[in-house]
């Protein structure tokens, strides 16, 4: 696959409602260990929402589609991740530009942004044990495979296997951000719920490239 479309991205965005319904009482459990039990409501919600919002409608580039995608995060999950993952796509957006469909470096582009743009709006680092530990892992694989001439096909499993092992190496940390921290040691042994669902999110938009490949 050399290029994604918008009707790509909105197929992402449903996959990824679909995933993280399918997934909710897992990312839920997640959460009730070291947050407040709400994470899989929020994100089934608000990923539904999202997708409802694209679905039937017409998108000029990748970034009108992902600047719908964000705002409606923001405004249907009142959790943390609503603003980040929100935050996520409005940056995604930037980082895509006017392109009318994204070829792989424009997809590491729009990645990179959007994992900078959660990194700022929580104030994380990596190793805080947050979703950033996915995200920026699997941003860094993305631009490194496109740098190497991959296809976007390729690149997305260089980004999955990055997002996973950033959500493992993180495990048995303390969380440093958001409510996890209030936990202290506790957290140690745990998988970071927002890590967990960063992980579903990539792994949405890798089975909508395949279907679509
Ligand atoms: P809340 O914490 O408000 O209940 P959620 O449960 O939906 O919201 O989301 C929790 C997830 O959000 C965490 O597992 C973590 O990955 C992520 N998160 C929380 N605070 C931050 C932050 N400051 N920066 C990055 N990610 C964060
Ligand atoms: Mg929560």
């Amino acid at each position: 696959m050399s290029t994604l479309t918008t009707s790509e991205l909105i197929a992402w965005i449903s996959t990824a409602a679909d995933s993280l319904a399918e997934h909710a009482a897992e990312l839920t459990d997640l959460d009730a260990a070291i947050g407040d039990a709400d994470h899989g409501t929020n994100m089934k919600r608000g990923m539904r929402a999202a997708a409802d919002a694209v679905a039937d409608a017409e998108f000029e580039t990748p970034a009108a589609l992902a600047k719908k995608v964000g705002m409606s995060l923001v405004s249907a999950v009142g959790g943390a991740s609503g603003p980040l993952y929100g935050t996520f796509f409005l940056r995604f957006a930037q980082g895509a530009g006017d392109a009318a469909d994204l070829d792989a470096e424009a997809l590491a582009a729009a990645l990179d942004a959007a994992a900078a743009g959660v990194a700022q709006r929580g104030k994380a680092e990596v190793g805080e044990k947050t979703m950033l530990d996915a995200l920026r892992p699997a941003a860094d694989a993305a631009k490194e495979a496109a740098a190497e001439g991959a296809d976007i096909t390729a690149m997305l499993t260089a980004a999955v296997a990055a997002a996973r092992e950033g959500r493992d190496a993180v495990i048995d940390s303390v969380a440093t951000k958001g409510r996890a921290s209030y936990v202290g040691e506790r957290a140690k042994g745990h998988i970071d719920p927002g890590s967990q669902s960063a992980v579903l999110l990539l792994e949405a938009l890798q089975a909508a490239v395949g279907a679509a490949a």
